[in-house]
C-alpha cells in the first residue's frame, strides 16, 4: 500500500503543534508529512501588539520554522496556498500543487470588518510581521511629520475595538508613545490614544473587576474611551462614528474582530463566517479526511451555545490532539473527543501591568504581568524547548 500523505496548511500554533506531534506518533515510514506556510518563519501572533507599537523588535515575535521542526521527517514548503479542492484531494499553491490523503487546515484568520465602509482600504490591522512593521513605521513617520506640519491627526492614534487585541495594543501604546514624543521632540499633551468600541464595555466576557482595573489604569495614562459607539466609516482622514462625530487621525488600527481565512470559505467546505464547525475529532463536516484547527475552526462546548473564542490556547491544544491522535483517526479507529481545557486568560496592559484569570484566581497588575510572561515562555518551550526559551524568552 502507498504511504499516506498528510498535508498540513499553516505553521501557526495549531499547524506547528500538529507536525511536532506527528513526528512522535508516527514512524518514519508510516506517512509522508508536508507542512506549507507562506513565510519561512512562524510568528507569535499573541505578541504582535508589541512590534506594532514599537515596544519590541519584530524579530522577537518570530522564529525560523526549520529550526523548530524535524526537517528529516517533515517536508517544509514555503509557499502560499491559493485554493483547496476537496473533491480532487488537491491543494493549489502559488508555485506548486500537492495531493493529500489527509489534510489539516490551520490557516488562521482574517480581519472581520462588519461591513464598515472604508476600513479595509484605510485602516491598519495587527495580523502578521509585515502588517505590524508597517503600523510602527507609519506611526513614527506621522510623528516625524508633525514637527514640520503640526496637524493634530498626526499625533492621534485611533484603535478600533476594545477586545483582547485592542486593549493589549493600547497598553503598549501607553508605554511607547511618551518615548516617541521625546525622540521626535513633540509636546506630549498633544498626543491622543482613542479606543473605540461598539459594545458597551471593554474586554467583553472578562470579569467586571478586571475590566474596571484595565479601564482605570488606561484612563489614568490618558487613553480616551468611546464605548457603545460603533465606527460607521473609516476614511483617509480618520473615523466617523455613529451619530456623525468625526475623529481625525492618520493612524487607525482595527482590532475589532476576526473571521476565518477566505481560502477555507472558498473551498466548498461548510463555514460560518469563514470558520468550520468541526466534529468532536476536529473533522470538517462531510469530509472524513479533512481536519480544521485554530482560528479556522469553530468549537462549540458540549453544554454551551456560543463557540469558544479563537485563541492560541485552544489552537495549541487542538494541534496537540491531532499530533497525537491523527494516526489512529487515519486508521479509522475511534478516538475520544477533543476536549478544550481552558487554563485562564491574561491580557497585558503594557510591559509591567496586566489583568487576568488563572484557574479561579483573579490577577491584577505586576503579578498578572509576570504570569503573562510565563505563558509566553511556555509557548517557546513547547515549540523549541529550553534553547528557544533562552534565545527568545523575556521576563
Ligand atoms: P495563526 O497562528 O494565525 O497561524 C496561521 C499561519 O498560516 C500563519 O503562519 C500564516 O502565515 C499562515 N497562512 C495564512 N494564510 C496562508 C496561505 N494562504 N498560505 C500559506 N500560509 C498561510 N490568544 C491567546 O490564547 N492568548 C493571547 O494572549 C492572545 N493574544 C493575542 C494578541 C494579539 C495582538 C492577537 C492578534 C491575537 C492574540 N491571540 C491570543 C489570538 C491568537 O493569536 C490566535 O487565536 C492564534 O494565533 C490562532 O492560531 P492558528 O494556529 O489558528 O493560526
Amino acid at each position: 500500500m502507498a504511504t499516506p500523505k498528510i498535508l498540513v496548511l499553516g505553521a501557526g500554533y495549531g499547524g506547528l503543534m500538529t507536525v511536532k506531534g506527528l513526528t512522535k506518533s508516527l514512524g518514519a515510514s508510516d506517512a509522508e508529512i508536508t507542512l506549507v506556510n507562506q513565510n519561512p518563519y512562524h510568528y507569535f501572533t499573541t505578541e504582535l501588539h508589541k512590534p506594532a507599537a514599537g515596544t519590541a523588535h519584530h524579530d522577537h515575535a518570530r522564529v525560523n520554522i526549520a529550526s523548530v521542526i524535524n526537517t528529516n521527517r517533515v517536508n517544509f514548503v514555503e509557499d502560499r496556498v491559493v485554493s483547496i479542492n476537496p473533491s480532487e484531494k488537491k491543494v493549489y499553491l502559488e508555485n506548486n500543487t500537492f495531493d493529500y490523503d489527509h489534510l489539516v487546515i490551520g490557516l488562521g484568520s482574517a480581519p472581520e470588518t462588519f461591513g464598515i465602509k472604508g476600513l479595509l482600504e484605510n485602516a491598519f490591522f495587527i495580523r502578521n510581521i509585515d502588517s505590524v512593521r508597517m503600523i510602527r513605521e507609519h506611526m513614527e513617520y506621522m510623528f516625524a511629520r508633525y514637527k514640520n506640519d503640526p496637524k493634530e491627526e498626526y499625533l492621534t492614534i485611533v484603535v478600533g475595538g476594545a477586545g483582547f487585541t485592542g486593549i493589549e495594543y493600547v497598553g503598549e501604546l501607553v508605554d511607547r508613545l511618551p518615548e516617541l514624543c521625546r525622540e521626535y521632540d513633540l509636546p506630549q499633551e498633544k498626543l491622543r490614544i482613542v479606543n473605540i468600541e461598539a459594545a458597551p464595555t471593554v474586554l467583553p466576557g472578562f470579569d467586571q473587576a478586571l475590566v474596571d482595573y484595565a479601564v482605570e489604569y488606561l484612563k489614568g495614562k490618558g487613553v480616551e474611551f468611546y464605548l457603545g459607539v460603533p465606527i460607521e466609516e473609516c476614511t483617509k482622514d480618520g473615523v466617523v462614528l455613529k451619530g456623525g462625530e468625526e475623529i481625525k487621525s492618520s493612524t487607525v488600527v482595527w482590532t475589532g474582530g476576526v473571521r476565518g481565512n477566505k481560502i477555507v470559505e472558498e473551498s466548498g467546505i461548510e463555514t460560518m463566517r469563514g470558520r468550520v464547525k468541526v466534529d468532536e475529532n476536529l473533522r470538517a463536516p462531510g469530509h472524513d479526511n479533512i481536519y480544521v484547527l485554530g482560528d479556522s475552526s469553530l468549537v462549540i462546548p458540549k453544554d454551551g451555545e456560543r463557540p469558544y473564542p479563537p485563541t492560541a490556547q485552544i489552537s495549541t491544544q487542538q494541534g496537540q490532539y491531532l499530533g497525537k491522535h491523527l494516526p489512529q483517526l487515519m486508521r479509522g479507529e475511534s478516538v475520544h473527543a477533543f476536549q478544550y481545557a481552558p487554563k485562564g486568560t491574561v491580557a497585558s496592559l503594557g510591559n509591567r501591568v496586566a489583568i487576568g484569570v488563572v484557574g479561579s484566581k483573579k490577577l491584577f497588575g505586576g503579578s498578572a504581568s509576570f504570569m503573562k510572561k510565563i505563558i509566553d515562555l511556555r509557548w517557546l518551550f513547547l515549540l523549541g524547548g529550553i534553547s528557544l526559551v533562552l534565545r527568545k524568552g523575556k521576563l
